[in-house]
């Protein structure tokens, strides 16, 4: 544990003005400010170009950034990069960011055999990842031969078995059909020990799945209970975003 771990001790995440410009001159995000508290699971939402996928970059040390984040207490910077990313894992919005391996199962093994974890270990954090995401059947199969779905599914695979403590998903149930996306989402919500941040335009996975809602567009525009941020259609719609339709009077046809 580092010494100035103790003054963070239930705040896991901290970033405070965080600014991050593009080389093209853009501004994806400015003055960026809020903490993760271990266990909680909070979503990021926004418009398309909010951010969002910049802000996650930014968390894992892969995306340049003016101001501090830590995680556990660590400062991110370049030599502490690897190490935030044994505890920060982020699946990727496109899994083929995620998968470069002749096989799933080495894609997996990757992430903990890169940590120094031992063979046998890799071996069943493999195996538990694969089962995690119902793709069990799949360690000896290239992912090109997979459908999206199951990229995605794998792509997850290879950061849980990192047993990363925050666990960063960039849009994970895009593309994905009913019956993953509910798996998923059950899935999440039965890790507990989790701190989860969720970026998704997926607004009722994010009440299914989340507590805190932040909204982002450049900078955090609204930080607050779910249940508050995503019954608010004014300032949803104001976004771009629509309120989740379980917060919605359904009217059928
Ligand atoms: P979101 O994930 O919320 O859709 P992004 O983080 O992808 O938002 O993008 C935030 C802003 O940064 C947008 O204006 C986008 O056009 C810009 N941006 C994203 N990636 C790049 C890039 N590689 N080069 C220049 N601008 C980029």
């Amino acid at each position: 544990m580092s010494a100035t771990s103790s003054k963070y001790d239930d705040m896991y995440l901290r970033c405070s003005g965080v600014t991050s410009v593009y080389p093209d001159g853009s501004e994806a995000l400015r003055d960026i400010g809020f903490s993760l508290r271990r266990g909680e699971r909070v979503a990021l939402i926004g418009p398309n170009g909010a951010g969002k996928s910049t802000l996650l970059r930014a968390l894992v040390g892969v995306q340049e950034f003016d101001g501090d984040i830590s995680v556990d207490g660590i400062a991110l910077t370049p030599s502490t990069a690897g190490e935030i990313r044994s505890r920060v894992g982020l699946v990727f919005q496109n899994p083929d960011d995620q998968l470069f391996s002749p096989t799933v199962g080495q894609d997996v093994a990757f992430g903990p055999s890169a940590l120094g974890v031992s063979k046998v270990e890799v071996q069943s954090r493999v195996a538990d990842a694969l089962a995690h995401v119902g793709l069990s059947h799949a360690a000896e199969m290239n992912p090109v031969h997979m459908s999206f779905g199951e990229r995605r599914r794998a792509a997850i695979a290879t950061v849980l078995s990192m047993q990363p403590h925050l666990l960063a998903m960039d849009e994970p149930a895009s593309n994905l059909d009913p019956r993953h996306r509910r798996r998923l989402i059950d899935w999440l919500n039965a890790q507990s020990e989790l701190t989860l941040l969720l970026a998704s335009h997926d607004l009722d996975m994010v009440a299914e799945t989340c507590d805190r809602v932040l909204l982002l567009s450049r900078s955090v525009l609204a930080d607050g209970p779910a249940r508050d941020i995503l019954s608010d259609a004014a300032l949803l719609e104001h976004h771009g975003l629509e309120p989740p339709l379980s917060m919605q009077q359904t009217h059928f046809r």
